[in-house]
């Protein structure tokens, strides 16, 4: 399967250079049009490592959270009940961004401490009993960092930060309004400071209109 994958990566990334290459002649509408169709549809490559278990996988799922179906039942049990060994499918928003999070950290290991959880004394409202919630993290990446991109980007979630345990709870929630928070000393402290700075408009950051990168 990998070969395969690593095939059509390589051959979306030559394609991307060629569309974003500075040659002064322009590139076809078609050809341009064929690198976003071929990047939406392939799958991103995620770097797993389970932290309890110390057990590495890779896997790879597409950007809207889609898998072929060897990869869903591969997912499906790393990312299991530890305490009972069940098995649910991880909700696809939650896997979508889990598939940007490691596009975005292109080549990172995402080392994930929990998922879904059903445990006897689980919350009936945890998102992780409902198989939504992941918590993760990247060694050599700011928890902020995850903290802030996530919260900006996507609405219908929940973002908590756990500095002490270091790690980050991202969980999907389509009913539910976005919630942020910190835990800490035992406590979830929501509507923390961050979440508003993170969400605030860039105008208001900075007076002039930041220079895109790459552009
Ligand atoms: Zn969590």
């Amino acid at each position: 399967m990998l070969p395969v994958i690593l095939k059509l990566k390589l051959a979306t990334t030559a394609a991307i250079g060629l569309a974003a290459s500075a040659s002064p002649a322009p590139v076809p509408a078609e050809a341009l049009a064929m690198v976003v169709v071929e990047r939406a549809a392939s799958p991103i490559e995620v770097k797993l490592f389970d932290e309890n278990l110390r057990v590495s996988a890779t896997v790879a799922i597409r950007r809207d959270g889609r898998m072929d179906d060897e990869t869903a039942a591969e997912v499906k049990h790393l990312f299991r009940c530890r305490q009972t060994n069940r098995e649910r499918p991880i909700a696809r928003k939650t896997l979508a961004m889990l598939a940007d999070i490691a596009e975005k950290y292109d080549g990172k290991t995402i080392e994930f401490v929990s998922a879904y959880r059903v445990q006897r004394g689980e919350s009936p409202t945890s998102p992780h009993r409902d198989a939504r919630a992941l918590d993760f993290r990247i060694r050599g990446v700011q928890l902020q960092a995850l903290r802030d991109y996530l919260w900006r980007k996507y609405s219908e979630v929940g973002i908590g930060w756990y500095p002490s345990e270091q790690f980050i709870h991202m969980d999907t929630r389509p009913t539910l309004h976005d919630t942020a928070w910190t835990f800490l000393s035992g406590v979830n402290h929501y509507h923390p400071y961050w979440g508003e700075v993170a969400r605030r408009p860039l105008s208001e950051k900075t007076p002039l209109p930041r220079p895109r990168a790459g552009v």
